[in-house]
């Protein structure tokens, strides 16, 4: 499984969005794109660029998509093919799908302050989906799925501490928490206004369907 091991906050300069990977950071004055002199585009010579062409606008939402939800190249082609061939608008089933991963259900319940630091709850096997381990941040939920913390004692301070900070955002109408049992429940599938993410779709649709 291939993942980014750069520097995050270059991530948020280059989209010119809060991508909101470092958890409570990201609320904080020490966020780089709070401060004037960090927000700009990384790399040198950055005011001598010059205005997007048409294709580099389509590349920048494909590319703010990605890194909002922290998948790679491949896994995003095939979640475009799913998206291509669900019935409803391409460009919204896509958004409702990246929704559905593990990981962005996990930070949306407030068991990890980012979606980074679920994806690593996850690996490590700290939770269970219906009953069962699910130790894969890809793994797509889908409505009546139970997601409870394992009973160890590791496991339950770590998320317990998550929900404790109260740093990620509110639970939404689509999923439902039990913050004394830890357990999150998936009431339906997401619809396309409750994912607040800033990009247009169709860019993308019309980049990747070439
Ligand atoms: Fe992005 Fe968070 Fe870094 Fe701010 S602190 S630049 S929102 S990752």
């Amino acid at each position: 499984m291939g993942r980014y091991i750069g520097a995050v906050c270059r991530l948020c300069r280059r989209e010119g969005v809060k991508l909101m990977l470092k958890g409570v950071r990201c609320e904080t004055a020490k966020c780089a794109m709070e401060r004037s002199w960090r927000s700009s585009p990384p790399g040198q010579h950055t005011w001598r660029r010059r205005k997007a062409s048409t294709y580099g606008i389509r590349l920048r939402e494909k590319q703010k998509v990605k890194r909002y939800y922290g998948v790679l190249e491949q896994q995003f082609i095939r979640y475009f093919r799913m998206a291509e061939r669900a019935r409803g608008n391409t460009g919204d089933e896509l958004l409702i799908v990246l929704e559905r991963r593990f990981d962005n259900v996990v930070y949306k319940l407030g068991f990890a302050p980012s979606r980074r630091a679920a994806r690593s709850t996850i690996v490590h096997g700290h939770l269970q989906v219906n009953g069962r381990r699910v130790d894969r941040p890809g793994y797509l939920v889908k409505p009546g799925d139970k997601i409870k913390v394992r009973p160890a004692e590791r496991s339950q301070k770590l998320v317990r501490s998550a929900v404790g900070d109260g740093g990620g955002p509110a639970v939404q109408s689509w999923l439902d928490l039990d913050s004394g049992t830890l357990e999150g429940v998936v009431n339906a599938l997401p619809s396309v206004e409750e994912v607040q993410i800033p990009v247009e779709t169709q860019y993308i649709v019309e980049m990747c369907s070439r």
